[in-house]
């Protein structure tokens, strides 16, 4: 079906965290399983050019798409239900739009005019909401932030205009809000929502769908209400309770007929929807067999946010096996609570990270996997420690380190200055702007063979991941780590950067220097993931 798309905005109301993204997500699946295509992006409202700089303590995880792009952890989530690749063009932000705005009136292009947030800033974000998606047959765009925030003004404004210009036969604004229940009152309620909804309607928009979230769904009494005062049809009013786990939000969503009424609101003959997948999905998770238990030795153990996709890989791996993984997150600053897990878990995991903050406990949570071939794996800042902890244990290199912790003698890991994207040269140094400026996106692998990388990948002889990080072990320590038992499994097609090792006389021990967590989805589950959880398993049935 090639038509100009459909547009649905999602925008949320009340309070912030009630799940935005996965709603769009949601909704995006949704439409699949009705046989149409789509595309989702993200408007974000803050001013950073992209998240890669922000503490992820304050936003979550940075979300890298195969294009390079440092995205917000939503877009892992459109990836994770849709299985769409989503790009580095499918997050928009303040920051983008207004240095590319201000470059053009550098340039000139706008001589003659004063620059305003009316008409450029908004014609800049309509340009990009229509740019790239012609082949798809909706575009389901969420607005970040709550209304009534400043910084969302000029995308909701364009987002009124364009729904002016494509008509209502080819845009709809789904409002998602909160129901918070009253204890005293023994009720939910609706005035939240009712001044979320005035206030878009201030600005020009009337929602045709609300979304409302509350922890146990509501009465009828409650949709007769908010459709009277939000005047919005009853039909169109979705009832979202909290749900134990995200995958079932796609077939809660079409309990409510939010499909149906969509197709019906846009004109479009949808008769057959196919929900299998999802159905099969559910009753797997419902039934696991057993349960192992993951020790994520990292830094944010208190913010998960910042894991959401290793987390979720965590999670399709078990489901893949028919395990519930009890994931205990550890953070390795605590070297106390460090030592006293170690020994209860089935595998190990040391994620990506940054600074020397907590790195004694996660060469101890490394140590502890090598020495006692507990089932581990490393991603990206974990295989860096993989190598310093090798080459001071193994070669006896005790100043081995990394540049990123300072200058040593024994750089191990080292800042990497030049490499190739592609055909091209990629030039880097140490003075160099934080933002975008590390090895990002997908980057091809070749595998040894024979390894248990090999293995893993099914004999692939080539793959491709995403990468995230600034440092690179250093080539000129291989043969002499090899020669100890760590082999490099992985390397970039030029042999000239280490993707990937294992310990030869370990059942189970990879570290890769890419994240293989970003590509693992329910229906794919990332293979590293599920070999790892497999060795756990094999492990724990070994030992009881
Ligand atoms: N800090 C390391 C680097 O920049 C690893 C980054 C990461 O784990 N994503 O190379």
């Amino acid at each position: 079906m090639t038509t100009t798309p459909r547009f649905i905005f999602v925008t949320g109301g009340v309070v912030s965290s009630v799940g935005k993204g996965i709603a769009a997500a949601s909704i995006g699946a949704l439409l699949q399983a009705r046989g149409f295509s789509v595309r989702l992006r993200k408007l974000e409202p803050y001013i950073n050019i992209d998240p890669g700089t922000i503490n992820p303590y304050k936003h979550g995880e940075v979300y890298v798409t195969n294009d390079g792009g440092e995205t917000d952890l939503d877009l892992g989530h459109y990836e994770r239900f849709t299985s769409v690749p989503t790009r580095a063009t499918d997050l928009l932000t303040t920051g983008k739009i207004y240095s590319s705005v201000i470059a053009r009136e550098r340039r000139g292009d706008y001589l003659g005019s004063d620059i305003q947030v009316v008409p450029h800033i908004t014609d800049e974000i309509k340009h990009f909401v229509l740019s790239e998606v012609n082949d798809v047959d909706f575009v389901i765009c969420e607005v970040g932030g709550t209304v009534g925030d400043i910084e969302s003004l000029p995308f909701l404004e364009a987002i009124r205009q364009l729904r002016n210009e494509l008509g209502r036969e080819h845009s709809v604004n789904i409002h998602l809000t909160l129901l918070p229940y009253i204890a005293s009152a023994g009720e939910l309620k609706t005035k939240p929502s009712q001044h979320s909804v005035r206030e878009l309607r201030n600005i020009g928009i009337q929602p045709e769908f609300l979304i409302c979230r509350s922890a146990q769904g509501f009465e009828e009494v409650t949709r007769k209400k908010l459709a009277l005062f939000c005047n919005v049809p009853e039909k169109h009013i979705v009832d979202a309770p909290d749900v134990p786990w995200i995958y079932q939000i796609p077939l809660n969503f079409h309990k409510s007929d939010l499909d149906g009424a969509l197709c019906r609101y846009f004109n479009i003959n949808s008769s057959t929807v196919n929900l299998t997948p999802w159905h099969d999905l559910i009753t797997q998770w419902q039934n696991p067999v057993s349960t192992v238990c993951m020790g994520v030795f990292g830094k944010y153990a208190h913010f998960l946010e910042a894991y959401k996709s290793l987390q979720e890989a965590i999670s399709h791996a078990g489901i893949a096996r028919s395990l519930k993984i009890d994931v205990r997150w550890i953070d390795t600053e605590n070297e106390e609570l460090t030592r006293k897990t170690l020994p209860g878990v089935d595998a190990i995991i040391v994620p990506g990270g940054f600074g020397t903050r907590g790195i004694q406990g996660k060469l101890e949570a490394i140590r502890y996997a090598r020495e006692n071939k507990i089932p581990f794996l490393g991603i990206c800042f974990g295989m860096q420690l993989v190598i310093i902890e090798a080459a001071r244990h193994l070669l006896g290199l005790q100043n081995a380190s990394s540049t990123e912790f300072g200058e040593t003698s024994e750089p191990v890991v080292a800042l990497m200055t030049e490499w190739m994207q592609g055909e091209q040269l990629q030039r880097r140094t140490t003075c160099e702007n934080m933002g975008g400026t590390m090895r990002l996106g997908a980057y091809p692998c070749k595998i040894v063979s024979g390894t248990c990388l090999s293995e893993v990948y099914a004999g692939e002889k080539e793959i491709s991941e995403r990468h995230r990080h600034r440092y690179e072990v250093n080539m000129a320590y291989k043969d002499r780590l090899e020669e100890v038992g760590l082999r490099f499994s992985g390397l970039s097609p030029d042999g000239e950067l280490p993707e990937a090792v294992e310990y030869t006389d370990h059942p189970w021990f990879i570290a890769v220097q890419y994240h293989p967590e970003f590509k693992s989805r329910p229906f794919s589950p990332h293979p590293l993931f599920v070999h790892l959880v497999q060795a756990a398993w094999a492990k724990k049935e070994s030992t009881t």
